[in-house]
């Protein structure tokens, strides 16, 4: 059984009303969704988790954010491919997923009349060759596993031949959207599971949100990927009315677990335009997975809690009654990884810069005249309002 998409509003048990509300989101971004994802929302609940997921939403129209809130244009070699770490590389091969997540922080390249991102693989594998610091690809985009077997095979055979590579990762919905996808095709997980050898491991980072998510078939396709030898681990954004629940957060870490698919980062939802509603303060967001942390056992409590900002990987390692704590996980300059920074705490922020941006704002220094560059995150000190 083949999952079968739709790109229409037409086809979901909406109200005259609902698709009304929504028709100026759908001129601006794309729908997409397949039989088996649809089916997992119960219709008759307005605030099915799923359904805030997949089908578009009236709030998206709200202007606010960015369309490229991590600043991967300014790491983007060539198109579709990006280079922002010194040892990562990141591969958009694919510009179509199983389906489109509302949350999306790619959404630019899903929106109507979006140029494709997808990248020239043979420019791509003569970069990745020539750059002996990478040592590691992730293939993203899009979804890599929607992409046909032999043009996903031509990708893994091409960077399995560049010696300085030690892993490869795939970023992928797929076992979420459409399980059958992997348990209809044995020869692509073999083909998977050939690329997943002793001394150079391949990882598929999922991306399962809720607990809804998690099914017999997805269970089943998980087990045959994990039974050919790839390594699996999940990340997940925190999103305000699917998952910023201490206890839903516990049990899709719980059962992810139990598939053997240890949670591995939870982000802070990126400030990308459209996504206003899914956002979730970042003080707020650590308690709440504090408090899923103490309901899970061992192999259930590895996330880290981390925002992809323009500057790197930031994490938040703690809130003290006063201040907050974060710790460069990441940086374009490993030397600068590991810092530690603190800043007074402000529970109404949403992103790393609210906190720069307060602090830059209460200084008398010149450096936070507006336009200037922010010293600790590295983005433009806004306009203050009078
Ligand atoms: S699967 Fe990933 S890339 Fe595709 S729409 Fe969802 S969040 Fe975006």
């Amino acid at each position: 059984m083949s999952a079968c998409y739709t790109h229409s509003l037409d086809s979901l048990p909406l109200t005259e009303a609902e698709k009304r509300a929504v028709a100026p989101v759908m001129e601006r971004y794309r729908f997409r969704a397949n039989d088996y994802y649809l089916s997992l929302i119960d219709w008759d609940d307005p605030d099915d988790p799923i359904r805030r997921i997949i089908v578009p939403h009236s709030d998206e129209a709200r202007d606010w954010g960015a369309l490229d809130p991590s600043g991967e244009g300014e790491y983007t070699i060539m198109p579709g491919l990006q280079h922002k770490y010194p040892d990562t590389a990141i591969m958009l091969a694919s510009d179509a997923c199983g389906g489109l997540c509302r949350f999306c922080f790619r959404k630019r390249i899903f929106m109507e009349g979006a140029v494709p991102a997808r990248v020239d693989v043979d420019e791509a594998l003569r970069y990745i060759a020539g750059a002996e610091e990478i040592r590691n690809v992730l293939i993203s985009g899009g979804d890599p596993l929607l992409l046909p077997r032999q043009q996903l095979e031509r990708i893994l055979e091409g960077l399995a031949a560049i010696p300085h590579l030690e892993f490869l990762r795939i970023g992928s919905r797929m076992p979420v959207f459409d399980p059958h996808r992997i348990l209809n095709d044995p020869e692509l997980v073999s083909l998977l599971g050939r690329h997943s050898r002793p001394g150079r491991a391949l990882y598929i980072q999922t991306h399962f949100n809720h607990p809804n998510e998690i099914t017999e078939p997805t269970i089943a396709a998980v087990g045959m990927l994990r039974r050919a030898g790839v390594v699996l681990t999940n990340q997940t954004p925190l999103l305000r009315g699917v998952n910023d629940d201490p206890e839903v957060l516990a049990e899709l870490f719980s059962s992810l677990a139990r598939m053997g698919v240890p949670p591995y980062y939870l982000f802070v939802c990126r400030p990308t335009t459209g996504n206003h509603h899914f956002t979730v303060p970042v003080e707020r967001g650590y308690a709440i997975l504090q408090r899923a942390l103490r309901l899970c056992s061992g192999p259930a409590r590895r996330a880290r809690f981390c925002m992809s900002h323009e500057s790197g990987k930031i994490e938040v390692l703690g809130v003290t009654g006063t201040r907050v704590l974060f710790r460069r996980h990441r940086t374009p300059d490993p030397v600068e990884a590991g810092e530690i920074l603190e800043f007074p705490r402000n529970p109404a922020a949403l992103w790393f810069d609210d906190y720069c941006d307060a602090e830059e704002a209460d200084s008398s220094d010149a450096a936070a005249e507006a336009g200037a560059l922010c010293s600790r995150c590295g983005s433009q000190v806004p306009e203050r309002a009078n």
